[in-house]
């Protein structure tokens, strides 16, 4: 799976230029979970990332290049939960390497997928997520009582971490947090949105529709990203080579 490697590349260096903290994988460290997620209101809220109409997105890459991804690692640019005292601009990024994805088509694309609804998943106490599938955004309300305790992006990129890797094909997952500086965290929403239209494009080509590219509505997609077309037209030949 090469689709998303170049954005992987861009996100990693946009991340490592801004020197951000940086922590291994620790189970232990993971936040308690409630398993279904929590109702955290307004009066009981400590803030919200991305409230206020702040940016606030999520995206969700996948690689099978072992180099992009080599660790279990948690970065944070930007205050920490514990240091902030009001809303934030905020994004989440989830990269992660995959060993070999085997099988036919329509089962690699499910697996990708599957990967992807791990965000909706995961319910740390007193960290309510509100994710929208129709405009990318993912918004957090953290609760007063969940600050008061303790609770870091450390804590909750073990939780993540720990989630994936109940997958058995993820070998490698890395959690990126933004806080903070909202024309980094707007460049990373354009970003997702960039992901999704990718992953879009691919649900296209999995459904065996249209191969005509000059009437396609995915042809700036296609353009931008080396290997779609390819994907597209080897279909139906070939399984699909991820
Ligand atoms: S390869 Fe051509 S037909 Fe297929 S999704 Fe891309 S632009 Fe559309």
């Amino acid at each position: 799976m090469e689709l998303y490697n170049s954005t992987i590349s861009e996100i990693l260096e946009q991340i490592k230029a801004r020197a951000p903290k940086s922590w291994g994988y620790e189970p232990a460290r993971a936040w308690a979970d409630n398993g279904v997620n929590e109702l955290v209101l307004t009066r009981d809220a400590a803030f919200e990332l991305g409230g206020g109409n702040l940016p606030a997105s999520n995206c969700t890459c996948v690689t099978t290049e072992a180099g992009l991804v080599p660790e279990d690692r948690i970065y944070l640019v930007g205050p920490d939960l514990g240091e902030l005292r009001a809303d934030t601009p905020f994004a989440r990024i989830a990269l992660l390497h995959v060993n070999s994805i085997s099988g036919d088509d329509q089962e690699a694309f499910r697996t990708i997928r599957d990967m992807e609804f791990v965000k909706y998943h995961v319910f740390p106490q007193g960290y309510m997520m509100r994710v929208s599938p129709e405009n990318g955004r993912e918004q957090v309300r953290v609760s007063r009582q969940a600050v008061k305790r303790g609770v870091s992006f450390r804590n909750i990129g073990n939780s993540f971490i720990r989630k994936y890797k109940e997958n058995k094909l993820i070998d490698h997952v890395c959690i990126i947090f933004v806080t903070g500086d909202k024309a980094l965290c707007k460049e990373l929403a354009a970003t997702g949105k960039k992901v999704d239209a990718i992953t879009l494009t691919l649900n296209h080509i999995m459904d065996g529709l249209a191969t005509d590219c000059s009437t396609c509505s995915f042809k700036p997609v296609c353009d931008e990203v080396e290997g779609l077309k390819e994907l597209h037209f080897k279909k139906g030949a070939a399984p699909m080579k991820l």
